[in-house]
């Protein structure tokens, strides 16, 4: 390392940058005292936008690791969203091609800001959402097995691994170990796996819970239907204590009043895990919550909540 990057605290590239995010107290909703206090895991602080960093990051480097990726290979995989642009960012960053499959409706956020990374768009059909661009993802992979590096983010267990490895310690460091209940979004389920196993294994009371739509046509970007989807791989619900349906318009409800109320600019599943976290604590007289919220508000301007 020349002594420039040294002065620069280390950072040699946009991808040191990903994690350590803040953990933010909520003050203005109903319901909140000093006995049952939530905090917000800020994962939009990370430098492509969102938690999908830590897990592109974690697979990148396993596939590195087990020689199944290399400069000669482009790395490609489907995803809805926040995943395409942690790979489209890290890739940009670390030299490698990426390219996506993603339903054809994904908003115009998304697609401009992965043309903008450089990352080539494979578009599949909108009305199969994001299973359709699962399976259209195998197949590419599985017909051009010298060419593409396919994370797999719904079977690769260097998902989950990012978050036991990261997400659950920061958490838990930042609590200085006071947390009670831990409440996550539930898409490919990596962030819910990985960050409930460290906390259990640390303390098997704090009470994980998981959060999905209510039903599986649902306004909630990033997460999943599980029973109407394909079921990833590295999901395991005997690993959460409890699964939290969210309907669509009580979470638009507060994901509009964290914005309003905290300044939290936050997504849709930011709402919904919130909701999760507001109703839990109506139910005990006690509770330090943790709440991920997986990223920011700026990636769904266009979808018609925000006028
Ligand atoms: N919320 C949003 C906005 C997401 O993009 C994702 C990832 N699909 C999630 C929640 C769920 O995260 P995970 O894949 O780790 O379950």
């Amino acid at each position: 390392m020349d002594n420039l990057s040294k002065q620069l605290n280390n950072i040699n590239s946009i991808v040191d940058l990903i994690g350590d995010t803040p953990l933010i107290k909520l003050n203005g909703f109903n319901g909140l005292s000093s006995d049952k206090q939530i905090f917000i895991k800020a994962e939009w602080f990370n430098p492509g936008g969102s938690i999908k960093d830590r897990a592109a990051l974690s697979m990148i480097k396993d596939g590195i690791n087990k020689k199944k990726l290399n400069s000669k290979k482009i790395i490609m995989d489907s995803s809805s969203g926040n995943t395409a642009i942690a790979y489209a960012m890290i890739g940009s960053a670390l030299g490698f091609k990426v390219e996506l499959v993603t339903p054809e409706n994904i908003n115009i956020e998304r697609k401009k800001t992965l043309q903008a990374y450089g990352a080539k768009i494979i578009y599949s059909s909108p009305f199969e959402g994001s299973d359709g661009a699962i399976i259209e993802a195998r197949k590419m992979a599985s017909k051009f097995p010298d060419k593409y590096f396919m994370p797999d983010q719904y079977n690769n267990e260097a998902n989950p691994l990012a978050h036991y490895s990261t997400t659950g310690p920061e958490i838990w460091d930042q609590v200085d170990g006071k947390i009670t209940h831990f409440i996550s979004g539930i898409g490919t389920s990596g962030t819910a796996m990985g960050t409930s196993k460290f906390l259990k294994e640390k303390n098997p009371n704090i009470k994980t819970i998981g959060v999905q739509p209510d039903n599986s046509l649902h306004g909630l970007e990033g997460l999943k239907h599980i029973p109407s989807s394909i079921v990833p791989g590295i999901y395991k619900e005997s690993n959460l204590d409890e699964i939290f349906w969210a309907n669509t318009e009580e979470s638009y409800d507060v994901m509009e009043k964290l914005v309003k109320y905290e300044g939290m600019f936050v997504g849709h599943s930011g709402g919904a895990v919130v909701l999760a976290a507001l109703e839990e604590i109506k139910k005990i007289e006690q509770a330090i919550v943790v709440c991920v919220i997986p990223d920011g508000g700026y990636r769904y301007l266009s979808g018609g909540v925000w006028w």
